[in-house]
């Protein structure tokens, strides 16, 4: 959807290439890429500076975005019963494979289950979005976000690919394959929240995308470039770490750390975030 979001352009890319890639009922409709012009410009907007996900439903008379989304949604999402948009934190920022969607509609719910990634947000639509014009024509639609924009993360590919290939799975849309692996237990977050910087300068992160974070815990520190620590970024809950920014320079008040609340044991999930790492990624030597 956005241009700068590449790790969906590489799991729609590897995944119609597939060897063994075969549906045995219904259509996908793949499509790599959406805002064509920002991928061109390495940017998330479209060339007149809008975001092209503010601009459902779009009209055919409209600006540039306006008609994209419109032809868009008329030429594609509208015959799909379902979707899945891929999407990427921003430049600079990861997230950890997370699936977002409405979890109060329940076939929306089974599908996201169905993706198979640990970590599941239930997200308001948001005005002038995709899921929210695709929804007005009963389209049901998953949002998957995960790695960085501008960057192929690994994991994220090889989530993405397994959680499409479950959901093609899950419809009957694709044979089920015979593998062995253990699937992936979803778990669905009561909320999520962005921790900020209260000083400026330089930052030692002492957290992983994934890891459990307790009360209290010292997320990383802010310090002067003398090596004086100003100020720490503290957990107020514990939780799951599920997006980062990446630079270790910070501005005071922006958004560090992305912590998701669960009503499970955090360890459990922790567990079953390293599993799931080690089921996709192929062994590497030390
Ligand atoms: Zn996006």
């Amino acid at each position: 959807m956005h241009g700068d979001e590449l790790n969906g352009v590489e799991i729609i890319r590897r995944l119609i290439n597939q060897k063994n890639f075969k549906l045995t009922k219904g259509t996908l409709i793949a499509v790599p890429m959406v805002n064509v012009y920002g991928v061109v410009n390495q940017s998330r907007y479209m060339p007149d500076r809008r975001d092209l996900n503010r601009c459902f439903p779009g009209s055919a008379k409209g600006s540039l975005a306006g008609r994209v989304a419109y032809t868009f949604l008329n030429q594609i999402v509208k015959h799909c019963d379902y979707g899945i948009d891929l999407h990427t934190g921003a430049i600079h920022r990861s997230n950890l494979p997370q699936i977002r969607a409405d979890l109060s509609d329940a076939e929306t719910k089974e599908l996201a289950q169905a993706f198979g990634v640990p970590v599941i947000l239930n997200s308001n639509i948001i005005d002038g979005s995709l899921r929210e014009a695709a929804e007005r024509h009963k389209t049901k639609v998953l949002l998957y976000e995960a790695g960085e924009a501008l960057r192929f993360d690994e994991f994220s590919i090889l989530a993405g690919i397994k959680g499409i290939t479950n959901v093609l799975q899950h419809l009957g849309m694709m044979r089920k394959s015979s593998s062995r692996k253990k699937a992936i237990t979803p778990f669905v977050a009561n909320g999520s929240q962005w921790l900020r910087a209260n000083a400026s300068g330089v930052v030692n992160n002492h957290f992983q995308l994934g890891d459990q974070i307790k009360k209290g815990d010292t997320l990383a520190n802010i310090g002067n470039p003398y090596g004086d620590i100003i100020d720490s970024v503290i957990a107020s809950r514990a939780g799951i770490l599920i997006g980062q920014q990446n630079i270790p320079l910070v501005q005071e008040g922006e958004a560090m750390f992305h912590v998701a609340y669960f009503s499970e044991d955090d360890e459990d999930i922790a567990e079953e975030i390293e599993n799931a790492q080690d089921t996709l990624l192929p062994v590497t030597d030390v």
